[in-house]
């Protein structure tokens, strides 16, 4: 605290990433990173556009890479916005299409940055509780179930932290229920085994999904997120990217991701491979009698009935794997693991063993 600080900044609770701590051998399945690298032609590209020279801005519009996802899509260069990381795509999203009178809603177990951005754009909120069974309930989304109108609804498909996803119908009910209001769909995930909201764009203008480079494409180093939408929503994103920062994405960032974008073949055998060794982890943990969600991403959310999540994560990273356990009431039992290598989950598996016989 100190005098000098705003009131804003005074009332601030900032995100808490997933450490990246520098441990020998260690195993780092906390933070959702790929754990096989980005394709060869993107780390190509970054080199020769740092060859090309530094010297100069790079297009404020990011226009190349904007005209490609539209490409990859099947969507005009309008409806593509492009952003530092999609945590920034959905900070000017919370800024400029999110906050309104009405509250925003989004699950009371979800992607802890959202309330972070409420409080710092001063957004009035209302978490909705998943089910028993840790689910979203379209119908609580529904303004019938309401007294007043959502104002905003955002919701990552599929969920984090518990990897469950919504079908496409579910998701196009709640847009379509909801005109009144912009439907946020975060797909951080999606690549892993959900459907994705963007065919549902030509139907709904008061949708807009946001995707990352992040997790599939395995650059999160490089931060590269965007969003898709109906002009008008991307408009707005504009509007507060130019009010805030002209250059989000560098030369490199804009390189990267345009040659990642076109080597479609690395990006599918990842994510294949992914999703293999996601049957294996979730698996190998049932066998040790964790109950595991039914997981539509690249990690597993998990608990043991006779383990408290707080002393299998310490018990794990004294042997240097790293996972992350959350104090919510309702989830403080569980671990969430991101899907590494087969081999990457085998010794995780071994490891729990040892701790479990002890
Ligand atoms: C990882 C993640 C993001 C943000 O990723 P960036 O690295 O900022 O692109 C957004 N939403 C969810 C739910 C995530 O898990």
């Amino acid at each position: 605290m100190s005098r000098y600080w705003s009131a804003v900044v005074q009332g601030l609770t900032p995100y808490v990433p997933g450490e990246q701590p520098k441990i020998h051998n260690l195993l780092k399945l906390n933070t959702n990173e790929n754990p096989y690298g980005p394709s060869f032609r993107a780390l190509e590209a970054i080199r020769a556009a740092a060859a090309d020279g530094l010297r100069r801005y790079p297009d404020p519009e990011s226009d190349a890479l904007r005209q490609a996802l539209a490409s990859y899509h099947g969507l005009q260069r309008e409806q593509v916005f492009v952003g530092n990381g999609s945590d920034e795509v959905l900070a000017h999203a919370f800024q400029a299409l999110l906050k309104h009178d009405g509250p925003l809603l989004f699950p009371d177990i979800t992607y802890s940055f959202y309330p972070t951005y409420c409080g710092l754009y001063g957004i009035k909120y209302e978490t909705v509780p998943l089910d028993t069974d840790f689910r979203i309930q379209p119908r609580d989304y529904l303004p019938t179930a309401r007294s007043v109108p959502a104002g905003g609804i955002i919701l990552p498909n599929p969920n984090a932290p518990t990897g469950i996803a919504l079908t496409l119908e579910q998701i196009d009910g709640i847009v379509s229920a909801n005109p009144q209001a912009v439907v946020v769909v975060d797909e951080a995930y999606v690549d892993f085994g959900a459907e994705s909201a963007v065919s549902l764009l030509s139907r709904h203008h008061n949708l807009l999904v946001v995707h990352t480079f992040s997790k599939s494409r395995a650059l999160a180093g490089l931060r590269v997120g965007y969003a898709v939408g109906h002009p008008a929503l991307i408009e707005a994103l504009a509007r507060v990217k130019n009010s805030f920062n002209s250059y989000p994405l560098d030369t490199l960032a804009q390189a990267g991701a345009m040659a990642a974008l076109q080597d479609e073949a690395h990006f599918r055998k990842i994510c294949t491979a992914i999703q293999k060794s996601r049957g294996l982890l979730v698996e190998g943990l049932q066998q040790q009698g964790f109950v595991v969600l039914p997981s539509s991403a690249n990690f597993v959310f998990a608990r043991h009935p006779k383990r408290s999540g707080v002393s299998l994560a310490a018990a794990l990273r004294e042997h240097g794997i790293i996972v992350r356990n959350f104090g919510h009431p309702r989830i403080e039992h569980f671990l969430r693991i991101t899907v590494g290598q087969d081999a990457e989950c085998r010794r995780l598996l071994d490891t729990l063993g040892e701790i479990l016989a002890q």
